[in-house]
């Protein structure tokens, strides 16, 4: 299967050699050291992403062979200019003096249900913004008064930054989903670090503010990249339904999955991106209203509350 991303083929040299600048921009969320969120220490175990994940399947490419090799960045390219923007809009209390989120506790796997008892469920969409399906997917989710969660790829984001601001302006949440989409748990410490902070920045860089989730490719979270993630404050999102939309089975079956898996905290993974998504928004089409008759109030994640 092709996977198609945001048009990587083309592009890779070019964003190859920003994400190698990354590296060295590191010292922008990394000022505070990891003790900053040492509560909890992560398990040795290998922490993952979703409820499908640890049942030994792993959603999307990695499940189908799909996944390439993640891009070449030692050539050159356009380094980051952002890094010295002046820090406006960021939230108070979240945020450190650096524009860097300050660190959270280091969680020892992916929340894979929202908190709390009610009957909310929350709508996730990963791989995007895609020039063509996440429009598609955001006018649906307008027509009905919905905020959902986009768990972008920097490079996609990087690539189509207008629609990352229309994600937000519409009132959804905005998630990092790394740069360039790789098996994090296979990458070193360095690689992480600058698949999940390059995209932080350039979100700061696009909404004023860094995002406070992340989702690892595939749900592929070992200790490392959980304490990664807490370093630069983000907390850790899987999902308890998957509609393995990426396999294209059809918009039946992709409505059928979210409807006998929703239930109270459900968090359902689907895509806009990463290839063409037109049966996920033509599922959504009819599950999206059928969730509501059901009862189910429709938020962003929210973990911990
Ligand atoms: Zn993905």
């Amino acid at each position: 299967m092709q996977y198609d991303k945001c048009g990587l083929t083309r592009r890779r040299a070019l964003l190859g050699g920003a994400v190698a600048c990354l590296g060295a921009a590191g010292g922008w969320a990394w000022t505070q050291d990891s003790t900053g969120g040492a509560s909890g220490a992560a398990s040795s175990h290998r922490a993952l992403g979703g409820a499908s994940s640890s049942s030994g399947r792993l959603h999307g490419a990695a499940a189908s062979g799909r996944l390439g090799r993640r891009p070449a960045h030692a050539s050159a390219g356009r380094p980051y200019s952002y890094r010295t923007r002046p820090y406006t809009g960021v939230p108070r209390g979240t945020v450190g003096r650096s524009g860097a989120r300050l660190p959270t506790s280091v969680r020892q796997g992916a929340h894979l249900r929202l908190g709390g008892e009610d009957k909310r469920i929350a709508l996730t969409f990963d791989d995007g913004p895609h020039p063509v399906h996440t429009p598609a997917v955001l006018d649906v989710l307008r027509r009905h008064g919905v905020k959902a969660t986009f768990f972008v790829v920097g490079q996609c984001a990087q690539e189509y930054p207008h629609l990352v601001k229309k994600i937000a302006a519409d009132g959804h949440l905005v998630g990092n989903h790394s740069w360039s989409h790789p098996q994090l748990d296979k990458l070193s410490v360095q690689r992480v670090e600058e698949e999940l902070g390059g995209t932080s920045r350039l979100l700061y860089r696009l909404l004023g503010a860094p995002p406070s989730l992340a989702r690892a490719p595939y749900g592929a979270w070992d200790r490392a990249s959980l304490r990664i993630c807490a370093r630069l404050g983000m907390e850790p999102v899987g999902w308890s339904v998957d509609t393995t939309d990426w396999s294209r089975p059809g918009a039946a079956t992709i409505r059928s999955r979210v409807i006998s898996g929703a239930d109270a905290g459900a968090i359902v993974l689907s895509h806009d991106g990463g290839g063409n998504r037109s049966q996920s928004v033509q599922a959504l089409e009819h599950y999206l209203p059928r969730l509501l008759e059901m009862g189910y109030v429709i938020t962003p994640v929210r973990v911990g509350d």
